[in-house]
């Protein structure tokens, strides 16, 4: 096998994961980062948000032994803690027992774990490297020195774009002919917010919960970190009466979380401050391919497929990719067209899927968790999946307790709805439930599942 030298272009969290597979299988991996190096220079404010972290990127992060030294910076939620206006707690699990749980981790901790794990691999990492362009006839990239502005070309056998949902490789993609390629902006943004720690590091919050402040078009949220800080997230319109637009002065923001989030009020001392402070985001979906040039070039994690963050999938799915193109390309050694081409195959479909799911989990998350009705479908789910634990697996498990495709968690959802809608018809308590016909409509429309 040709043992041929790697360039990845972005040390964010999917590049470093995958460079300690592939130095692992005896390739050279170099990284060129565009930002400075976070081990040394505080991050930016407004940049540290925290991830969901579930079963599809855990599975990774033991493929790569990493899971045992991240259990240290997780926190794992049970449920959803909805705050209503009159500051009312309402708590709904996420999954069936308490092993069904997410874990809120600090992307910027995720981030330097694997960058250390990458570099304790020997993986070389170049900060302020921001890679300008690249030639895929001759495998050349330009590549400029942040501080300096010199304008280097280097040579890369392959090279991967994990640059992220603005990425450079696949801007020079759009360049080549028949290159798909799709974006879709919500019309909503987010802002990074935090809620402080109380005295000797405790979380003023229930800790094992992510919380809701949902409010029919948005809402704002909260997950723990580890030093009892929560990182909040508000998602709200660009514009209209509720909107980031009608929030330009620090009065408007303070009646707006008075009259809205009355609760959150006093755990957010420095609200105003941080709402100017901290930049507001953008949230968008992309759809690209293909998503390799030969066996040169291809994109991975948010380059090839970005997506809303509604269904706390983005990392999770990338670091999925990297677990899929390292057992390709175990099974095809170093032939890399081939190895790109399957990945595109295996991935595609499965990551227009989330796309399209996490979108739909946004009218979940910021208005329907506080319907009853919503919440009684929740219960209804769970009982089926007691009833049916092959057959019936709520389609909020499929995606985030196991790795069953996400195509299939998709497909089944669907038809799963049309069931829960179907059985939920005028009843509000389990006890009426017609078991015949959920015995019927489940044995009918439902073949069994393989629970990875
Ligand atoms: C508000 C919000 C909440 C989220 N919540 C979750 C969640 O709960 N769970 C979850 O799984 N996912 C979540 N995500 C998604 C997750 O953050 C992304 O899917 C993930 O960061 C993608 O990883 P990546 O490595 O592909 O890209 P990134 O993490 O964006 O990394 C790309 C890296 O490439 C570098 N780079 C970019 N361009 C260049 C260039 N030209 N040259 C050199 N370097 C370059 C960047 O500086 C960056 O370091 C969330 C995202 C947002 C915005």
């Amino acid at each position: 096998m040709s043992r041929k030298s790697i360039t990845l272009i972005g040390a964010g969290l999917n590049g470093p994961l995958l460079a300690l597979g592939l130095v692992k299988r005896g390739f050279k991996v170099q990284i060129l980062e565009k930002r400075p190096d976070m081990r040394r220079i505080p991050i930016s404010a407004g940049r540290s948000i925290n991830l969901a972290l579930s079963t599809r990127g855990i599975h990774a992060l033991k493929q790569a032994g990493l899971w045992t030294t991240m259990q240290n910076i997780i926190i794992p939620m049970k449920g959803r803690m909805m705050h209503s206006v009159a500051s009312e707690l309402t708590f709904q699990p996420y999954g069936k027992d308490e092993s069904e749980v997410i874990n809120s981790i600090s992307r910027a901790e995720l981030n330097i774990s694997l960058m250390n794990a990458a570099e304790e691999r020997g993986v070389k990492i170049f900060f302020q490297r921001r890679c300008t362009g690249t030639n895929f006839k001759t495998g050349s990239i330009e590549v400029r020195d942040e501080r300096s502005g010199e304008v280097r070309t280097l040579e890369a056998d392959i090279v991967i774009g994990c640059d992220g949902s603005a990425s450079a490789i696949r801007n020079e993609m759009l360049k080549l002919s028949r290159f798909n390629y799709s974006q879709e902006y919500l019309d909503y943004g987010y802002k990074e917010l935090t809620i402080r720690a109380g005295p000797g590091g405790k979380h003023l919050l229930e800790t094992n919960a992510l919380h809701i402040w949902p409010r029919g078009n948005y809402m704002l949220i909260g997950l723990p970190n580890v030093d009892g800080s929560f990182a909040c997230i508000l998602f709200l319109p660009f514009e209209g009466t509720d909107s980031f637009a009608r929030l330009s002065t620090h009065s408007d923001v303070e009646q707006f979380f008075q009259s809205r989030f009355p609760d959150a009020v006093p755990l957010l001392p420095n609200l105003r401050e941080n709402f100017f402070a901290n930049p507001t985001g953008a949230m968008v979906t992309i759809k690209c391919s293909p998503w390799h040039v030969r066996g040169r070039a291809l994109l991975l994690g948010d380059a090839a497929h970005a997506i809303v963050p509604f269904f706390g999938q983005g990392i999770n799915c990338g670091f999925e990719d990297c677990s899929v193109l390292l057992d390709l390309l175990d099974r095809w050694d170093a032939d890399w067209e081939r190895v790109f081409r399957e990945f595109e195959q295996a991935r595609k479909p499965n990551t227009d899927a989330i796309a399209d799911l996490a979108v739909e989990n946004f009218v979940e998350m910021r208005d329907r968790v506080a319907d009853p009705r919503f919440l009684f479908r929740k219960k209804l789910e769970l009982a089926l999946q007691a009833k049916y634990p092959q057959l019936f697996v709520p389609k909020y498990a499929m995606v985030t307790f196991h790795r069953i495709p996400y195509a299939t968690a998709l497909k089944r959802g669907k038809v799963q709805d049309e069931m829960l809608s179907e059985l939920s018809d005028g009843i509000e308590r389990i006890e009426d439930l017609d078991w015949n016909k959920a015995d019927r409509l489940v044995h009918s429309a439902l073949t069994p599942l393989e629970l990875v």
